[in-house]
């Protein structure tokens, strides 16, 4: 991640700023506000504002005057039942905006979680920088031969060669393409935003992106999961860490009921029951297809 000297400098300068306010505040999140955290070989992920904490969320469910009197185990009591129960609302009251740098191919499956608000970086207006997301060695795999929707063996040796080549050569030649069609600065150069459409979809593009905690929980529940594609899986990963700063008690019992339980259909529950009275069950006489008994084995062994 290069940032620039004038951008280091913005972040300084917002960092050095304090403000008095009513509001409450968490001081994990005070520490990360601004701060662009690396993710891949040229984005981040930095936090830019939040509303709420854990307490905003207990407020919200008991639709209290003020912080109350219950106690902090209450308050995680009280989290932990919201969540175990799918009682969305109360989470929705927390909110958080970020600032993300990622590539174009990441964006496109990030964009799907239509329930933030988001502002990109025009490609009308400015010029998109020489920035392409080139995977690290380690992450050129082969196509997978068990998920057609994944990755397998790692490639090696002279095909991961040939393969980082085509990556850069390629990525460096439309971008030269690129600059060269609105490098003209009278009045005969192509339109930016008609430049843009030679460009790779591995060229880096920034947003704001804001959403509320309860919809940021779903987004981290498919994105931040084992079968997420890697590149977006790494954005995920960080926003948690941030995440299990911001709001600890629901962070918590977020990673307890949905990043690590499993839902189970009713045929399974009964599997699982007869299990537990002595019974050999086996995907045959189990009631499941073989994928969902795959799925089943996986979460209970
Ligand atoms: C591993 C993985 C593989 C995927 N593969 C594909 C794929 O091959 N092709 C593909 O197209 N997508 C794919 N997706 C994207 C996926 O189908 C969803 O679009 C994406 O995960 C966003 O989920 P969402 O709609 O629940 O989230 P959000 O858009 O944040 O919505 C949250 C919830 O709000 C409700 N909601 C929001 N907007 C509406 C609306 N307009 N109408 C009704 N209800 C709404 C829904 O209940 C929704 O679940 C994949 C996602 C993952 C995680």
């Amino acid at each position: 991640m290069a940032l620039s000297d004038e951008q280091k400098e913005e972040i300084a300068a917002q960092r050095s700023q304090t403000n008095q306010t009513r509001r409450a505040t968490v001081q994990g999140m005070e520490d990360h506000l601004y701060t662009a955290y690396p993710v891949l070989d040229h984005g981040f992920i930095r936090v830019i504002d939040y509303m709420g904490d854990d307490n905003a969320i207990t407020q919200a469910a008991r639709v209290s005057y003020g912080k109350g009197t219950k106690s902090v185990q209450n308050d995680e009591g009280l989290i932990r039942y919201l969540m175990r129960h799918w009682h969305s609302t109360p989470f929705e009251m927390c909110e958080i905006k970020l600032h993300v740098k990622l590539p174009v191919f990441v964006a496109r499956q990030w964009i799907r979680h239509r329930t933030a608000n988001v502002n990109e970086y025009s490609a009308r207006y400015s010029i998109l920088d020489r920035e392409f997301y080139i995977p690290a060695p380690e992450h050129i795999n082969a196509q997978s031969v068990i998920n057609n929707q994944g990755r397998g063996q790692v490639l090696e040796g002279e095909e991961a060669a040939r393969v980082l080549d085509i990556l850069k050569t390629d990525s460096e030649r439309s971008y030269d393409n690129y600059e060269s069609m609105i490098s003209d600065e009278g009045q005969n150069g192509l339109a930016r935003e008609l430049a843009r459409m030679n460009l790779p979809a591995n060229i880096y593009t920034q947003w704001y992106w804001k959403v509320d905690l309860h919809n940021l929980f779903h987004f981290l529940r498919l994105r931040a999961d084992a079968h997420a594609q890697y590149e977006i899986r790494v954005y995920a990963n960080e926003i948690c860490k941030i995440v299990a700063d911001w709001v600890p008690f629901a962070y918590r019992a977020f990673e307890d009921y949905r990043l690590g339980g499993a839902q189970m259909s009713a045929t399974a529950l009964d599997c699982v029951r007869r299990m537990l009275k002595g019974e050999a069950v086996t995907q045959e006489n189990s009631g499941m297809s073989k994928g969902e008994w795959r799925e089943f084995e996986g979460a209970i062994k």
